[in-house]
C-alpha cells in the first residue's frame, strides 16, 4: 500500500490530480507547432503570476537552484560585488553559490528569525558612491526559517539610496502562494521552482526577467552556456528551446495556473494566509513560537516551529516518517534539531491542515514532549470554523 498523506514539507507539494494528468501525455515534437502551443499558455501564465511588466520569463529545465544560477550569471561579471543579508539555509546557499562564481558578496549578518534589514540595505547602498555593489540579492520567503521578507520594502531603500544595482529576488518558496508584485516592486529577476506554490514535480527553474536584466546580458561576462538567456530568447522568437525542453512539466504548468486562476490568485493568497493562521494557532496552543521572531514576517507558506528546551525537532520530523507516514521538515544549519517545519503551501484544505496537526501531536506525545493531544488542532479548528463562515459570507 502507498501512503495517500499529504506532505507537510515546503516543497515539493501536493499536487492536484488534473495536474498530474496534464503532466502524463504523449511525446510531442517540442520543434513542432504543437509544442508552442503548449508553451505559450505557461508563458502568459506565469507573467500574470508574477505580475510582470515589460520583459521575459524564462523556464529552464531545472531547479531553484539552477534559477538561482541563472540569474546570477547572466548578470554579473566575476568581481562584481553583490549586496545580499544572510538569514538562514536559502539566504546562505544563494550567497555560497555567489562565491563559488567569483562573486564578492557584501554580506549582512542577520540573526535567523528575522527578515531582510531594510534599514542596513539602505545604509549599505547609501554608502556605496561609487556604484560597486551591481546586484542586491533577496530571499522573498526563507524557507528554513518561515520568514517573508519586504521585498517592497529594498525597492524603496534602493530608490532612497539612488542605487542603480539590479534587485534579484529568490521567490522559490513564494511565487504562487502569497503576493508577489514584479513590476510593482520594481524586481529584475524573480526565480520559482515547479514543485512549491506551482504544485508540480521539481525540474523547472522559471524566471522573470526585467528589461534592465536582459540589457544586463550584454556586458555579463560570468561562464554561462546551458543557462545562457541569450540563446534562449532566440529559441523563443522561433516557438522553441536552444534544447530539449521538459514538456510534461511545461503542460502541467500551465495547467496548474488554470488551477490558481480558477480559484483565483487572490483568493489563493488568502486561502494561504488562513491556513498559515491556522497553524500559528496551533502552535500557540502547544506553548511554542514561530522561528519568525514578529508577525509582520511570518511567512504564509512555511512554519519553523521552535521546539521546547531538552526536545529535538529532528526526533518528531523522524517519528512522523516511520510510524505515521507524513512527511514534515527538519530544521537546517543553525536551527537543526530545535525547530521543525510544517510546510502549508500549494494543494491544501483546511481539513488537510488539520490532519498534518494531528499528527505532529501524536509524536509529541510519543516522544514524551508536554503537550495535551487535541489542544492544537482545537485551537486551528475554532479558527477555521470562523474564518471558514466569514469567507462564506463574503461569497454570498
Ligand atoms: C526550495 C528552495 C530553493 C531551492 O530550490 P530547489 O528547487 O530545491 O533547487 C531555493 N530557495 C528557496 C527559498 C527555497 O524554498
Amino acid at each position: 500500500m502507498y501512503s495517500q498523506n499529504p506532505v507537510f514539507i515546503p516543497g515539493p507539494t501536493n499536487m492536484p490530480e488534473v495536474v498530474r494528468k496534464a503532466c502524463d501525455m504523449p511525446t510531442i515534437d517540442h520543434r513542432s507547432p504543437a509544442f508552442a502551443r503548449l508553451f505559450k499558455p505557461a508563458v502568459a501564465g506565469v507573467k500574470r503570476v508574477l505580475k510582470m511588466g515589460e520583459g521575459e520569463v524564462i523556464i529552464l529545465p531545472s531547479t531553484g537552484t539552477g534559477g538561482w544560477e541563472a540569474a546570477i550569471s547572466n548578470t554579473l561579471s566575476p568581481g562584481d560585488t553583490v549586496l545580499a543579508a544572510r538569514f538562514g539555509m536559502f539566504s546562505h546557499r544563494w550567497i555560497d553559490m555567489c562565491q563559488r562564481h567569483g562573486l564578492k558578496v557584501q554580506i549582512i549578518e542577520t540573526p535567523w528569525g528575522q527578515g531582510a534589514p531594510i534599514a542596513a540595505i539602505e545604509a549599505a547602498l547609501k554608502a556605496d558612491k561609487t556604484g560597486t555593489i551591481k546586484a542586491v540579492l533577496a530571499t522573498h520567503n526563507e524557507t528554513a526559517t518561515g520568514v517573508r521578507s519586504d521585498i517592497a520594502g529594498i525597492r524603496r531603500a534602493m530608490d532612497a539610496a539612488g542605487h542603480d544595482a539590479l534587485l534579484l529576488v529568490d521567490g522559490v518558496s513564494s511565487i504562487g502562494s502569497m503576493p508577489f508584485d514584479m513590476a510593482g516592486w520594481g524586481v529584475d529577476i524573480a526565480v520559482a521552482g515547479s514543485q512549491k506554490g506551482f504544485m508540480l514535480p521539481a525540474g523547472l527553474a522559471i524566471l522573470g526577467v526585467s528589461p534592465k536584466a536582459i540589457a544586463a546580458m550584454d556586458t555579463a561576462t560570468l561562464p554561462r552556456t546551458f543557462f545562457d538567456f541569450r540563446d534562449m530568447l532566440r529559441s523563443y522568437a522561433a516557438g522553441g528551446y536552444p534544447y530539449t525542453p521538459a514538456v510534461g512539466l511545461i503542460a502541467g504548468l500551465a495547467r496548474a495556473i488554470e488551477v490558481l486562476e480558477d480559484e483565483g490568485l487572490d483568493n489563493v493568497y488568502a486561502r494561504h494566509h488562513r491556513l498559515a493562521e491556522g497553524v500559528r494557532r496551533a502552535v500557540a496552543a502547544w506553548g511554542m513560537t514561530p522561528c519568525a521572531v514578529s508577525p509582520d514576517l511570518y511567512s504564509d507558506t512555511i512554519t519553523a516551529v521552535v521546539v521546547p528546551e531538552g526536545c529535538n525537532g529532528t526526533d518528531l520530523v523522524k517519528l512522523a516518517a516511520e510510524k505515521y507516514d507524513v512527511a514534515f521538515g527538519v530544521g537546517l544549519g543553525e536551527v537543526a534539531g530545535k525547530v521543525f517545519r510544517i510546510g502549508h503551501l500549494g494543494m491544501l484544505t483546511d481539513v488537510m491542515v488539520l490532519s498534518g496537526l494531528a499528527a505532529a501531536e501524536m509524536c509529541m506525545a510519543d516522544l514524551g514532549w508536554n503537550i495535551r493531544l487535541g489542544s492544537g488542532v482545537a485551537a486551528a479548528q475554532e479558527y477555521y470554523r470562523g474564518s471558514a463562515r466569514a469567507m462564506a459570507l463574503a461569497a454570498e
